[in-house]
């Protein structure tokens, strides 16, 4: 039966393929597909995690003292038949052999089959032997965890599996998980919680591919399998479509796929307006390795690298320096002499570190206004000193800029400006080359700092308005929400009021300010932007084309009155009116 669900569009186009659900169980663990050679080598990990359960089990029955429950012996016996039960060992296996799932993800993927069957049991007592199969499962991945994976070896794509055909649809996915599909050839995403700006949802869209969140009850509705359309302009999910519903948006992508090898066209023609003006278009990276597809996509440069990615899936400690610096390196050395702005660790809210676990962050009563971000930089001078050396010294191999997050306070900045000259301290100390004219410039991002802005102005070199956190502390609202994230507006009065202001005083100033969030992505917002007095963006490589298109078509003067109309408009209708004035020039 065909239906339609109705969330929130985060990333753009159109994606068809078979619905590929994920159980929250089963993103805790490794998804990756193994080479044809490795398929036996990934059996041998099952029957090897296998055995040590086993001798486990066995172990657990030496123990049994003679006056041990009976329930215990025959609880035993059995995860002991179910851990050798052909449709666990055998089903298992099969996805390994015939899918190339690597043995974690086979697993956690038979146990969704199996679960399956055991809720269609009508027999309440059988039914809840569904427990026994998952407690077994853990007990394998547990084993597994132990054991030496074939990660390493793995060539992260499924294009030429079949794969690409495949939509994942979960309840929610963490940003850390997210990075594994960076290398993986998924169509589409569907989620059933999130924002508009949510990590999950920047990650996404730095994918590149079409995305919904806030799906509320997709992951429920929608079966393993289903054949969906996953419409990222509109954030419509449709579920088993009619042929006539299905022809219609595969001739609706098959336009989409046209447009953007038109857009190709303007990759090497340079970004000015229709008047002359010049203007910087930069990317937004999480991982060194997408600088070169910022370079591909024709950026001017990185405007914004997420660092805390690097930190996630770090389970026990954070990176040590050496690994860091690599990292940094490879980025500022894939761009090629084009800047790199290197933001430092940006943790908390809905980018949580595995390692931050001990210091009751996890319990804090309000994440995003608690310990993050610099705040909790500073707080760990070592830590923070340990990643200041480690851009710094990769500052030696290329233009490279640093970018503090979170800034609010004059003392904050003077911390961060002092821990900064430390590092260097110790790097001259150690004879070790860096840039000594690095810049460091700070994220405008908390309201107080658009509007106590001078505090930067007079300190710093350069600022980033980081727009998708300026809307949530501005507005209220929690930008990973679904529950409110039809009131995050990034066209409140208020936003661009503060955008507007932080503008005209960096310029003022004569400090080079640039907007990094989300919304200098947007091409329905570029031109207000453009009259605001914008001149540099940073922006999903993706995005680069049409954000350029939008300039190319640019006349600032014919910006001014329709741009000082919307600044003065406070009612929902007068702002309106003065938008579509603007973009009608
Ligand atoms: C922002 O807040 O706008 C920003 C660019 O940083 P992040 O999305 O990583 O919080
Ligand atoms: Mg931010």
């Amino acid at each position: 039966m065909s239906f339609t669900l109705h969330g929130i569009p985060v990333s753009r186009g159109i994606a068809i393929g078979r619905a590929y659900l994920i159980a929250p169980a089963a993103l805790d663990v490794d998804h990756y597909l193994i080479e044809p050679d490795q398929i036996d080598a990934e059996i041998a990990r099952f029957y090897a995690a296998q055995a040590s359960v086993l001798a486990e089990l066995e172990a657990l029955r030496d123990d049994l003292s003679a006056d041990a429950p009976s329930e215990m012996g025959a609880f035993i016996n059995v995860h002991t038949m179910i851990l050798n039960d052909a449709m666990l060992v055998q089903e298992t296996i099969d996805l390994i052999r015939t899918r190339r799932y690597n043995v974690e993800w086979a697993l956690t993927e038979q146990l969704e089959i199996l679960g399956g069957y055991f809720d269609e049991i009508e027999d309440e007592y059988l039914r809840e032997r569904k427990a026994d199969v998952e407690q077994v499962v853990e007990r394998l991945l547990k084993a597994l965890a132990g054991a030496p994976t074939a990660a390493s070896l793995v060539v992260h794509t499924a294009a030429s599996n079949g794969h690409n055909e495949m939509i994942v649809v979960a309840h929610d996915i963490a940003p850390a998980d997210m990075l594994q599909f960076k290398t993986q050839a998924f169509k589409g995403f569907v989620t059933d919680l999130g924002g508009r700006t949510s990590h999950t949802a920047i990650v996404a869209r730095s994918l590149g591919i079409p995305a919904s969140v806030g799906v509320q009850q997709a992951s429920v509705l929608i079966r393993q399998n289903d054949l969906i359309i996953v419409d990222g302009d509109h954030g419509i999910v449709i579920v088993d479509p009619a042929p006539i519903v299905l022809e219609e948006y595969s001739y609706r992508q098959s336009e989409k796929v046209l447009e953007q090898r038109k857009l190709q066209r303007l990759k090497f023609s340079p970004t000015q307006t229709l008047c002359g003006t010049k203007i910087e278009l930069c990317a937004n990276i999480e991982l060194p390795e997408d600088a070169q597809v910022a370079v591909e996509a024709g950026a001017m440069g990185v405007g914004l690298f997420r660092t805390e990615f690097l930190f996630m899936n770090h389970k026990d400690q954070l990176p040590e320096e050496e690994e860091q610096f690599e990292a940094y390196k490879r980025a500022v050395e894939l761009m090629n002499g084009k800047p790199v702005t290197i933001r430092t660790i940006d943790v908390g809210a809905d980018k949580p570190l595995d390692s931050m676990g001990g210091d009751g962050y996890e319990t804090a009563p309000n994440p995003a206004l608690g310990l993050r971000a610099i705040r909790w930089s500073l707080s760990e001078p070592q830590m923070f000193i340990t990643q200041l050396r480690a851009i710094l010294r990769a500052s030696a191999f290329g233009p490279t800029k640093i970018l503090i997050p979170m800034l609010a306070h004059a003392q904050e900045i003077d911390q961060t400006l002092d821990l900064i000259r430390e590092a260097k301290r110790q790097l001259d100390e150690e004879g070790v080359a860096y840039d000594r004219q690095i810049r460091v410039g700070a994220m405008i991002e908390i309201p107080a700092a658009a509007i106590a802005v001078r505090l930067f102005l007079s300190r710093l070199d350069f600022l980033s308005i980081g727009t998708n956190d300026l809307i949530q502390y501005t507005l209220a609202i929690d930008r990973a929400d679904n529950s409110v994230a039809h009131l995050y507006d990034p066209l409140h009065p208020a936003v661009l009021n503060l955008i507007a202001f932080t503008l005209r005083e960096a310029k003022r100033a004569g400090v080079p300010v640039s907007v990094c969030g989300e919304m200098a992505g947007d091409p329905a917002v570029t031109r207000l932007l453009l009259g605001l007095g914008l001149t540099e963006f940073s922006m999903h490589p993706s995005q680069l084309l049409v954000v350029k298109q939008e300039i190319l078509r640019s006349n600032l003067k014919a910006f001014e009155k329709p741009v000082a109309d919307v600044l003065a408009a406070y009612e929902p209708a007068e702002l309106q009116a003065a938008l579509t004035a603007l973009q009608k020039i």
